[in-house]
Protein backbone atom coordinates (compact mmCIF):
# COMPACT_ATOMS: atom_id res chain seq x y z
CA UNK A 1 0.00 0.00 0.00
CA UNK A 2 1.12 3.22 -1.05
CA UNK A 3 0.35 6.19 1.05
CA UNK A 4 0.86 9.59 0.18
CA UNK A 5 -0.53 12.75 2.11
CA UNK A 6 -2.52 15.49 0.28
CA UNK A 7 -1.94 18.91 2.00
CA UNK A 8 -5.12 19.78 2.69
CA UNK A 9 -8.33 19.53 4.78
CA UNK A 10 -10.95 19.60 1.99
CA UNK A 11 -12.54 16.55 1.86
CA UNK A 12 -14.30 16.76 -1.26
CA UNK A 13 -10.93 17.39 -2.99
CA UNK A 14 -9.85 14.43 -1.17
CA UNK A 15 -12.31 12.15 -1.60
CA UNK A 16 -12.50 13.09 -5.76
CA UNK A 17 -8.72 12.28 -6.02
CA UNK A 18 -9.37 9.08 -3.96
CA UNK A 19 -12.05 7.77 -6.63
CA UNK A 20 -9.53 8.11 -8.94
CA UNK A 21 -6.42 6.23 -7.64
CA UNK A 22 -6.16 2.47 -7.73
CA UNK A 23 -7.25 0.49 -3.87
CA UNK A 24 -3.45 0.62 -3.35
CA UNK A 25 -2.80 4.44 -3.67
CA UNK A 26 -4.00 6.23 0.09
CA UNK A 27 -4.40 9.45 0.35
CA UNK A 28 -4.42 11.01 3.46
CA UNK A 29 -5.43 14.64 4.85
CA UNK A 30 -3.14 16.44 6.80
CA UNK A 31 -5.78 16.02 10.35
CA UNK A 32 -5.41 12.33 9.29
CA UNK A 33 -1.66 12.60 10.17
CA UNK A 34 -2.10 14.75 12.93
CA UNK A 35 -1.10 18.17 11.38
CA UNK A 36 -2.98 20.97 12.71
CA UNK A 37 -1.05 23.79 11.92
CA UNK A 38 -1.89 26.67 9.54
CA UNK A 39 1.26 26.04 6.78
CA UNK A 40 3.07 29.34 5.66
CA UNK A 41 1.51 30.36 2.17
CA UNK A 42 4.83 33.14 1.81
CA UNK A 43 6.32 32.73 -1.76
CA UNK A 44 5.76 34.83 -3.99
CA UNK A 45 4.72 32.76 -7.17
CA UNK A 46 1.61 30.03 -7.16
CA UNK A 47 4.70 27.64 -7.89
CA UNK A 48 6.42 28.85 -4.59
CA UNK A 49 3.60 28.10 -2.49
CA UNK A 50 2.65 24.44 -3.59
CA UNK A 51 6.93 23.57 -3.35
CA UNK A 52 6.71 25.29 0.28
CA UNK A 53 3.48 23.23 1.34
CA UNK A 54 4.80 19.56 0.09
CA UNK A 55 8.14 20.61 1.53
CA UNK A 56 6.14 21.33 4.99
CA UNK A 57 4.95 18.34 5.31
CA UNK A 58 7.97 16.26 3.69
CA UNK A 59 10.87 18.14 6.07
CA UNK A 60 8.27 17.98 9.32
CA UNK A 61 6.38 14.46 8.93
CA UNK A 62 8.77 12.58 6.86
CA UNK A 63 6.06 11.82 4.25
CA UNK A 64 5.28 11.74 0.78
CA UNK A 65 3.42 14.41 0.08
CA UNK A 66 1.45 16.53 -2.94
CA UNK A 67 0.03 20.07 -2.13
CA UNK A 68 -1.49 22.67 -4.39
CA UNK A 69 -2.01 26.05 -4.96
CA UNK A 70 -3.98 28.18 -7.66
CA UNK A 71 -4.22 31.95 -8.80
CA UNK A 72 -6.33 33.96 -10.93
CA UNK A 73 -3.88 35.84 -13.16
CA UNK A 74 -5.39 38.73 -15.04
CA UNK A 75 -3.64 40.19 -18.30
CA UNK A 76 -4.58 43.61 -17.86
CA UNK A 77 -3.26 43.56 -14.50
CA UNK A 78 -0.22 42.33 -15.04
CA UNK A 79 -1.22 39.07 -13.84
CA UNK A 80 -3.01 40.25 -10.31
CA UNK A 81 -4.43 38.81 -8.16
CA UNK A 82 -2.50 35.71 -9.05
CA UNK A 83 -0.57 34.62 -5.88
CA UNK A 84 -2.61 37.01 -3.48
CA UNK A 85 -5.88 35.59 -5.15
CA UNK A 86 -7.38 34.62 -1.57
CA UNK A 87 -6.52 38.08 -0.27
CA UNK A 88 -6.86 39.87 -3.15
CA UNK A 89 -9.49 42.32 -1.07
CA UNK A 90 -8.03 41.96 2.48
CA UNK A 91 -7.07 39.14 5.17
CA UNK A 92 -11.13 38.40 5.44
CA UNK A 93 -10.57 36.26 2.48
CA UNK A 94 -14.07 37.59 0.76
CA UNK A 95 -14.80 36.08 -2.05
CA UNK A 96 -17.45 38.79 -2.89
CA UNK A 97 -15.46 41.63 -2.02
CA UNK A 98 -12.32 40.38 -4.35
CA UNK A 99 -14.69 40.28 -7.16
CA UNK A 100 -15.64 43.33 -6.52
CA UNK A 101 -12.16 44.57 -6.60
CA UNK A 102 -11.42 42.83 -9.95
CA UNK A 103 -14.47 44.38 -11.83
CA UNK A 104 -13.24 47.96 -10.16
CA UNK A 105 -9.88 47.65 -11.34
CA UNK A 106 -10.91 46.43 -14.57
CA UNK A 107 -13.48 49.18 -15.49
CA UNK A 108 -11.17 51.43 -17.77
CA UNK A 109 -9.85 48.30 -19.63
CA UNK A 110 -11.37 46.44 -23.04
CA UNK A 111 -8.87 43.41 -22.68
CA UNK A 112 -10.51 41.60 -20.13
CA UNK A 113 -8.66 38.14 -21.07
CA UNK A 114 -7.53 36.21 -17.62
CA UNK A 115 -6.70 32.69 -16.49
CA UNK A 116 -6.79 30.37 -13.98
CA UNK A 117 -3.91 28.72 -12.72
CA UNK A 118 -3.32 25.25 -10.75
CA UNK A 119 0.18 23.34 -9.81
CA UNK A 120 0.43 20.46 -7.92
CA UNK A 121 3.89 19.71 -6.29
CA UNK A 122 4.38 16.08 -5.27
CA UNK A 123 6.99 14.87 -3.12
CA UNK A 124 7.57 11.32 -3.75
CA UNK A 125 10.45 8.73 -2.62
CA UNK A 126 13.01 11.64 -3.03
CA UNK A 127 11.78 13.23 -6.24
CA UNK A 128 10.00 16.29 -7.10
CA UNK A 129 7.31 16.84 -9.79
CA UNK A 130 5.02 19.79 -10.65
CA UNK A 131 1.79 19.62 -12.57
CA UNK A 132 0.60 22.46 -13.67
CA UNK A 133 -3.18 23.59 -14.98
CA UNK A 134 -4.09 26.46 -17.01
CA UNK A 135 -7.58 27.62 -18.18
CA UNK A 136 -7.71 30.68 -20.70
CA UNK A 137 -11.01 32.69 -20.37
CA UNK A 138 -12.56 36.48 -19.92
CA UNK A 139 -13.43 38.30 -16.89
CA UNK A 140 -17.39 39.32 -17.33
CA UNK A 141 -18.40 42.62 -17.03
CA UNK A 142 -20.70 41.72 -14.03
CA UNK A 143 -21.24 38.77 -11.62
CA UNK A 144 -23.59 36.05 -12.56
CA UNK A 145 -23.97 32.11 -11.62
CA UNK A 146 -24.66 30.74 -8.43
CA UNK A 147 -22.40 27.44 -8.32
CA UNK A 148 -18.86 27.14 -7.54
CA UNK A 149 -17.04 29.45 -5.56
CA UNK A 150 -14.70 32.52 -5.50
CA UNK A 151 -13.66 34.09 -8.81
CA UNK A 152 -16.22 31.98 -10.87
CA UNK A 153 -19.19 34.33 -11.15
CA UNK A 154 -17.19 36.57 -13.14
CA UNK A 155 -14.92 33.70 -14.76
CA UNK A 156 -15.78 33.04 -18.46
CA UNK A 157 -14.11 30.29 -20.25
CA UNK A 158 -13.09 30.57 -23.64
CA UNK A 159 -15.49 28.55 -26.17
CA UNK A 160 -18.15 28.67 -23.52
CA UNK A 161 -21.40 31.52 -23.45
CA UNK A 162 -21.35 30.99 -19.48
CA UNK A 163 -19.16 31.61 -16.45
CA UNK A 164 -17.47 28.88 -14.05
CA UNK A 165 -20.51 30.02 -11.42
CA UNK A 166 -23.29 29.10 -14.15
CA UNK A 167 -21.57 25.50 -15.48
CA UNK A 168 -22.16 22.17 -13.81
CA UNK A 169 -19.75 21.06 -11.48
CA UNK A 170 -19.22 17.74 -13.93
CA UNK A 171 -18.17 20.43 -16.65
CA UNK A 172 -16.17 22.24 -14.58
CA UNK A 173 -14.23 19.78 -13.44
CA UNK A 174 -13.31 18.56 -17.05
CA UNK A 175 -11.91 21.50 -18.12
CA UNK A 176 -10.78 23.67 -14.88
CA UNK A 177 -7.35 24.66 -14.44
CA UNK A 178 -7.60 22.31 -11.17
CA UNK A 179 -9.40 19.37 -13.00
CA UNK A 180 -6.14 19.47 -15.72
CA UNK A 181 -3.39 19.25 -13.16
CA UNK A 182 -5.23 16.68 -10.88
CA UNK A 183 -5.43 14.57 -14.09
CA UNK A 184 -1.81 14.84 -14.68
CA UNK A 185 -1.21 14.10 -11.22
CA UNK A 186 -3.61 11.07 -11.18
CA UNK A 187 -1.79 9.35 -14.15
CA UNK A 188 1.90 10.18 -12.73
CA UNK A 189 0.28 8.41 -9.96
CA UNK A 190 -1.41 5.17 -11.66
CA UNK A 191 1.73 4.31 -13.27
CA UNK A 192 3.82 3.97 -10.34
P1 LIG B 1 -6.43 27.79 -3.35
O1 LIG B 1 -4.97 27.82 -3.66
O2 LIG B 1 -7.14 26.58 -3.92
O3 LIG B 1 -6.72 28.06 -1.92
O4 LIG B 1 -7.07 29.03 -4.16
C1 LIG B 1 -6.70 30.37 -3.91
C2 LIG B 1 -7.84 31.30 -4.24
O5 LIG B 1 -8.08 31.26 -5.66
C3 LIG B 1 -9.18 30.91 -3.60
O6 LIG B 1 -9.38 31.54 -2.40
C4 LIG B 1 -10.18 31.41 -4.63
O7 LIG B 1 -10.45 32.76 -4.37
C5 LIG B 1 -9.46 31.29 -5.93
N1 LIG B 1 -9.84 30.05 -6.63
C6 LIG B 1 -9.18 28.86 -6.61
N2 LIG B 1 -9.78 27.96 -7.37
C7 LIG B 1 -10.87 28.58 -7.90
C8 LIG B 1 -11.90 28.15 -8.78
O8 LIG B 1 -11.96 27.01 -9.25
N3 LIG B 1 -12.82 29.09 -9.08
C9 LIG B 1 -12.81 30.35 -8.61
N4 LIG B 1 -11.89 30.80 -7.77
C10 LIG B 1 -10.91 29.92 -7.42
Amino acid sequence: MIKIVFASNNKNKIAEIQQLLPSTISILSLEEIGCFEEIPETADTIEGNAILKANYVKEKFGLDCFADDTGLEIVALNGEPGVYSARYAGEQKDANENMNKVLHNLQSHKNRAAQFKTVITLNYKGQQKSFTGIVKGAITEEKSGDKGFGYDPIFKPTGYEETFAELSAETKNKISHRGLATQQLISFLNDL
